[in-house]
């Protein structure tokens, strides 16, 4: 029998995913010992209220926040969020095969951080001189901040154009956990690129730090005796090619994963036809900013700059597409799109170790985007008129803030307190997005990985390789 190509499986993995989610939607639900669980934290005649609603089974999140709010008051509701929604939580058939989704997924972070080292290092290695480092780092970095700024004037003038915040409604927002821990600043960001402790940069995953250490041990490798360079850069293209095989032995499961993540984001969203109507202006002018800069500005830029055939292209990168898509993470898609860029499109191996680890990090042009119309909605449904000067301010952060994001589900979320900060909006407007948050947050994943994809095409040809698109 023929075997069905990956992208095609990955693809009914998805259609499978969003009926089953359909079918098994998440309730909201307390039942005696859960409530009697939150002894310690609230009073005991919000405790009584709470009785008054256990067993009942409410179909959304919103309906259920309502009711328990209707009972405990809008501050102590606040402050406990997560706990009341955690212990209501009801999807046994989800909660079945969720565990599938998570362990592909700890399967791709696993080999994550040994693959960015060794194919960066490797990558520095084979590109051989200090010159040739200094072009191609400046090729890269010239397209990651050209695309990524390209994608924010292409939001911003649809965001102005539209205006999806005016008359927005405040009332529907929603607490964000955890606002206070991310509210580091740029300059913090900046500082730790320079890790003091590379093993501590390991285990926080401090991607930029990685890859700064990375870029100087491969430097430097090329600047040791030939006896010790040779030794370094075996081991290091040896590892790179054992991680690899790797990374081909977890595509395989990629389906799976793929089932079993989606299904749980398409159970868990709350009606998004009622979502639409206060937050479908919103979603439309982020989604249409991404739809023309996926599907038109990139690959015109593979078209002319790149000269090569972008819908074959991007068929190439089908199954990173769809990864970053079902994952949120372009983390966690980056080695399958770097297998698609080496095996499919046909970019050396030296740009692939070169380029894709660090566009991963670096370059987030769905992101840019969406910070930008996120931070534009969110003033306009305050009623703030921001200069000129302000929105020059909004886009400079939000490129800087798609460097910093880190390539793991709503990082971009987290990063939009510095934006907010920077320009004097509030910080609560983040709460007035959450609610798409995690459905947006799969097509600016997917945009984050296209451009890469592209950036690597573009970059390949203008060092005269010949690629198979
Ligand atoms: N999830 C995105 C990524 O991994 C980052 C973001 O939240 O915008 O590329």
């Amino acid at each position: 029998m023929k075997k069905i190509p990956l992208h095609w499986q990955i693809l009914i993995a998805l259609v499978l995913a969003i009926i089953f989610g359909l079918i098994f939607k998440t309730n909201y639900k307390l039942d005696s010992m859960t409530s009697e669980s939150f002894k310690t934290e609230v009073e005991s005649d919000v405790l009584d209220g709470l009785k008054s609603i256990e067993n009942q089974s409410y179909p959304t999140q919103q309906a259920y926040r309502q009711a328990i709010v209707g009972i405990t008051g809008e501050q102590t509701f606040k402050k406990n969020q997560s706990l009341f929604i955690k212990a209501a939580y009801h999807n046994p058939a989800v909660e079945a095969i969720h565990w599938i989704g998570e362990i592909f997924l700890k399967a791709l972070r696993m080999i994550i951080i040994p693959l960015v080292m060794s194919s960066l290092i490797s990558g520095v290695v084979s590109i051989g001189s200090g010159t040739n480092l200094g072009r191609l780092g400046f090729k890269t970095m010239f397209y990651y901040i050209t695309t990524s700024l390209l994608a924010i004037i292409t939001g911003l003038f649809f965001v102005n154009l539209i205006r999806p915040g005016v008359g927005a409604d405040l009332n529907f927002s929603e607490v964000v956990d955890g606002l206070e821990v991310s509210q580091s600043s740029f300059k913090s960001i900046l500082l730790d690129i320079v890790p003091s402790n590379i093993f501590k940069a390991l285990t926080d995953s401090n991607m930029l730090a990685i890859i700064f250490f990375s870029l100087l041990f491969g430097y430097f490798i090329t600047k040791v005796a030939e006896k010790y360079r040779k030794a370094l850069e075996k081991a290091f293209n040896a590892i790179f090619e054992v991680i690899m095989k790797m990374t081909e032995f977890i595509i395989l499961f990629t389906p799976l994963g793929v089932f079993a993540l989606v299904a749980k984001v398409v159970a868990d969203q709350d009606d998004l036809i009622s979502l639409a109507s206060r937050l479908g202006l919103y979603m439309l002018v982020v989604l249409l900013g991404l739809f023309i800069h996926f599907f038109i500005s990139l690959p015109l830029i593979v078209r002319y700059l790149g000269k090569a055939n972008p819908y074959k292209h991007l068929k190439n990168m089908a199954t990173p597409l769809l990864t970053a898509f079902s994952t949120s993470s372009s983390a966690a898609a980056m080695p399958l799109t770097m297998d698609a860029v080496e095996n499919k499109s046909g970019v050396s191996q030296k740009i692939t170790n070169f380029t894709i680890p660090l566009g991963t990090t670096v370059n987030m042009d769905g992101t840019a985007l969406y910070e930008c119309v996120a931070v534009i909605f969110i003033a306009q449904a305050y009623g703030i008129d921001l200069s000129i000067g302000q929105q020059m301010i909004v886009i400079l952060t939000s490129l800087l803030a798609s460097i910093g994001a880190a390539a793991v589900p709503m990082a971009g979320l987290v990063m939009m307190t510095i934006i907010l900060s920077a320009v004097g909006l509030p910080m609560e407007g983040i709460g007035l997005i959450l609610a798409v948050d995690r459905i947006l947050d799969m097509f600016r994943t997917s945009t984050n990985v296209w451009s890469d994809t592209c950036g690597a095409v573009v970059i390949a040809k203008s060092e005269g390789e010949k690629l198979q698109i």
